[in-house]
């Protein structure tokens, strides 16, 4: 990694509930430079996930083989499961010019932090503990000790949330989208960033 790079690499982070897939997801049709990367993890699927869509589902002894080789920029154990991020996937598209997401939880993001110091972070918040409670008591799927499970683990994320160069709440989902793109937009126009795009142009305007 290093001086090859030309996208800008996004860590996002949240507690479960607080929106980020379906905001990232209108992140990703909103902006075509946007790519995400698809983790693997040996986390069985759940109704209506698909296999290189949602996740490369994979068992623990190839999720073992993997970290063994060498083949995750980060991975972690998430409450019981392994969760990795595919090194070669994310180094391809950077060179290639691609802005990446990262949909990862603190500790792989603290991983690529200090891997990748210049990665931007986000950590998107719900409102409330009590709205939290709500969306995750919403999906109506789940026993009760499942939601208080989901609870404790969303308090040990969002108490990594100061780690993160952005904070992000999502109360409204068109204002928390509208934060994120201009999170987007604003790396974009990093002096570090067109001084590269516009090298010619500054050299001609500073000899004009
Ligand atoms: P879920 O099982 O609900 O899809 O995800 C559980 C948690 O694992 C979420 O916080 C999610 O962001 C995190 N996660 C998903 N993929 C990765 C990954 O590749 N690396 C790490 N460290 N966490 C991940």
């Amino acid at each position: 990694m290093g001086q090859f790079e030309k996208g800008t690499l996004y860590v996002i982070s949240a507690p479960s509930g607080a929106g980020k897939t379906s905001l990232v997801a209108e992140m990703l049709k909103r902006d075509p430079v946007l790519g995400l990367s698809i983790s693997h993890t040996t986390r069985p699927a759940r109704p209506g996930e698909q296999d290189g869509v949602n996740y490369h589902f994979v068992s623990r002894d190839a999720f073992e083989a993997m970290i063994a080789q060498n083949d995750f920029l980060e991975y972690a154990d998430v409450f019981g499961n392994y969760y990795g991020t595919s090194q070669r996937w994310v180094e391809q598209a950077l060179a290639r010019g691609e802005d990446v997401i990262l949909e990862i939880d603190w500790q792989g993001a603290a991983q690529v932090r200090r891997l990748m110091p210049e990665c931007v972070g986000i950590f998107i918040l719900p409102p409330s503990p009590e709205e939290l409670r709500r969306r995750l008591t919403g999906r109506g799927t789940d026993a009760d000790d499942v939601v208080e499970r989901r609870l404790r683990e969303a308090a040990e994320e969002c108490s990594h949330a100061q780690e993160f160069d952005y904070l992000v709440v999502n109360d409204q989902f068109e204002v928390a989208l509208k934060e994120l793109l201009a999170v987007v937009a604003a790396q974009r126009v990093r002096t570090a960033v067109q001084q590269q795009r516009h090298a010619t142009l500054l050299s001609r305007l500073a000899s004009s």
